[in-house]
């Protein structure tokens, strides 16, 4: 192989840099990549940048010795797989191996008015200025990120509203019932939570509803999700994400991909995932450039993440829907900390713990590992989790 371009210069991308210097590929490799910045971490955007804490969250690597051509500010446009030639603004490259790690990006609503998003450090620092003392902030959309955001503009002294269109935050990602359980957070962080609010369209000044309400506001921030960047691809199959088998290869072994816009088959879930996480963008580029290097390698990671809420660090980690039952350590109504573990059978499918990491963990490795566990002792907080 004498030439590999890296699409994408996000975290899965440098890591997959990373990746093929250090596993000896000694030929040409370029990075294209469609925003101006090097390769940074997105995950204090919304958290440790947008309150002002930090400016910079470049992900540190060796650009010097790793010898890679860097084509930042420029984006592929084209795929034409037949000729093995990636089309992008800085013209046509060939190549002989390819790693797409494009991300994703953000969905936006309808209308005029300004929508703020965050994606980038850009729309980050930009979001930043706005969140000053008594402003009106509406932000739509009740996930990771909506609340995320929620808890920054609170603490940053604005006025905050925050509309969901399910019965509940993190409906989609959790449930309504168990999201129902974080919504009084919203209240003690002194931030207005409206479930079943359907947005119309964002207009000059506010937010419109579908019921004719209008929402002033001198921010709207939109939090409703992200697609992955596949837009320039073609001749690969893409259904909510590149497919790529259980080794993050495509149809295509001289193509793979990795990060938030991989589709990857899980031989632990018996079912294509993608996930939108910094730790699959920090861990499966190894994989995906062994083999595209030829050796044999799977990622099967259980995919985790974490999101800090309103003073809790909320963490994840498997992959719960369809799991036969679950099982609650710690009263939510009660406890500043507690658990839900998914079971099939004794074996852990996912887990997510409320401001008790150390029950993260252990967990983390009793399903990774697959052992199995006794659900009495998992529910009793008394016992620690790497006991049950
Ligand atoms: P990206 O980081 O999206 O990088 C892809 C890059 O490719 C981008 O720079 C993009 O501009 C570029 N690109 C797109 N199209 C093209 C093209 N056609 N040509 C060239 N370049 C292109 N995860 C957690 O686990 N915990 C968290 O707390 C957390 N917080 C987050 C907070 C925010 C605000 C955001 C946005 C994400 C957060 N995440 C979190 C998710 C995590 O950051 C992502 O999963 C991770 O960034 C994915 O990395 P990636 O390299 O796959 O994609």
């Amino acid at each position: 192989m004498e030439r590999v371009i890296v699409v994408g210069g996000g975290l899965a991308g440098v890591r997959a840099v990373e990746a093929l210097r250090a596993k000896g590929y000694a030929g040409r490799l370029t990075l294209v990549g469609e925003e101006p910045h090097r390769p940074y971490d997105r995950p204090p955007l919304s958290k440790a940048v947008l309150v002002g804490e930090r400016e910079d969250t470049t992900v540190d690597a060796s650009w010097d010795s790793l010898d890679c051509e860097l084509l930042l500010g420029h984006r592929a446009t084209g795929l034409r797989v037949e000729d093995r030639v990636l089309e992008t603004t800085a013209g046509d490259l060939p190549y002989d191996g390819l790693v797409i790690a494009t991300g994703a990006e953000t969905i936006r609503l309808p209308g005029p008015g300004h929508q703020h998003v965050i994606r980038t450090i850009d729309d980050s620092l930009a979001l930043r200025e706005k969140l000053v003392p008594g402003a009106r902030v509406v932000i739509v959309g009740a996930g990771w990120i909506g609340a995320e955001v929620a808890t920054t503009a609170a603490k940053l002294g604005c006025e905050v509203t925050v509309l969901e269109a399910a019965p509940a935050p993190l409906a989609n990602a959790l449930g309504p019932e168990l999201g129902a359980l974080t919504a009084p957070w919203y209240a003690e962080a002194g931030v207005r939570l409206r479930c079943g609010v359907k947005v119309a369209s964002i207009e000059e000044g506010g937010v419109a509803l579908v019921d004719g309400e209008f929402l002033p506001a001198e921010a709207v921030v939109v939090g409703i999700g992200v697609r992955p960047s596949l837009g320039w691809v073609s001749g690969l199959e893409v259904e909510n994400g590149l497919v790529v088998d259980a080794s993050l290869r495509t149809a295509r072994p001289e193509i793979v991909a990795v990060g938030d816009c991989a589709a990857w088959w899980s031989n632990r879930y018996g079912r294509r995932l993608r996930v939108e996480h910094w730790d699959a963008a920090l861990n499966a580029p190894d994989v995906a450039v062994a083999s595209l290097l030829g050796e044999e390698a799977v990622y099967d990671d259980p995919p985790y993440f974490w999101s800090e809420q309103f003073g809790r660090m909320v963490q994840y980690v498997g992959h719960h829907p369809g799991a036969e039952r679950m099982v609650f350590r710690g009263d939510p109504a009660a406890d500043r900390s507690w658990a839900v573990f998914w079971l099939d059978g004794d074996l852990l499918r996912a887990v997510l713990t409320v401001a008790t990491p150390r029950d993260l963990m252990q967990a983390r490795r009793l399903l990774a590992a697959g052992t199995p566990v006794d659900a009495e002792k998992l529910a009793d907080p008394s016992v620690p989790v790497r006991n049950a």
